[in-house]
């Protein structure tokens, strides 16, 4: 399929998204999928809201390309925050990189930063958006366009599900889109500062993530509980 053909489709599905799914949400860590997803967005003028989760442990690249988009588009971002009360709690009891200790400690600095403001982003959406690919991880080989998400009660849309790494980086070179500059310096997936890292040739994309961990299900809690139900394949 050509990149026109590619772009079309997206096109299309998110024009659906708006219609029928009103209102909908992009949730985006500001990576290159998510940079394809809000200039599709922009460049249609879709009624589709835009949000970020600031953990509060974010590098200092995502911030800077989190004001570009809002310059660039002339879109406000949403954020949704970690609740200080639990925040200060986790961090008083376990310290403030408890993350590295285990896997539990790992997961409930995901919950508290991340998990819960979800649930809070999500709701009153009919639908939510994800810039999730199919070949970035084995966590992620299942995913579908548009998925049922029990755990939420809407439905999910992965509308790069089956894009390429070329294509995401063709797309973000023809319409000529910013992207985080941590890219450029190896970093395939975009993440907390403290949980993210460069990875090496023929590294698996996902190993920058929480690589002191066993690998497998690189994934934080936000992306794990969907029920796999297609609604469309
Ligand atoms: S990625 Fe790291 S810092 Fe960010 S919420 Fe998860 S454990 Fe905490």
């Amino acid at each position: 399929m050509s990149l026109d053909e590619r772009v079309a489709e997206l096109s299309a599905l998110l024009n659906r998204i708006e219609v029928q799914f009103a209102p909908a949400l992009l949730m985006t860590s500001f990576g290159a999928e998510d940079m394809v997803l809000i200039d599709a967005i922009a460049r249609g003028r879709l009624g589709i809201d835009i949000a970020t989760l600031d953990t509060g442990r974010l590098p200092e690249q995502t911030h800077d390309l989190w004001r570009t988009v809002e310059s660039t588009y002339a879109r406000k971002v949403l954020s949704f925050h970690p609740q200080a009360e639990a925040l200060g709690q986790y961090i008083r009891t376990n310290g403030a990189n408890a993350f590295y200790d285990s896997v539990a400690q790992r997961m409930q600095c995901c919950g508290i930063r991340k998990v819960e403001p979800l649930g809070r982003a999500l709701k009153g959406r009919a639908a939510w958006i994800t810039g999730m690919r199919r070949e970035q991880a084995a966590s992620r080989a299942y995913i579908l366009l548009e998925e049922s998400d029990a755990e939420h009660g809407l439905v999910k849309f992965n509308p790069l599900a089956d894009w390429s790494t070329d294509e995401v980086w063709q797309y973000l070179n023809q319409y000529e889109v910013p992207h985080n500059r941590l890219h450029d310096l190896g970093y395939p997936s975009i993440g907390c500062a403290p949980c993210t890292r460069a990875i090496q040739a023929g590294e698996d994309p996902r190993a920058g993530r929480w690589w002191w961990e066993q690998a497998g299900a690189k994934e934080c809690g936000l992306h794990i509980r969907e029920i796999p139900v297609a609604v469309t394949a």
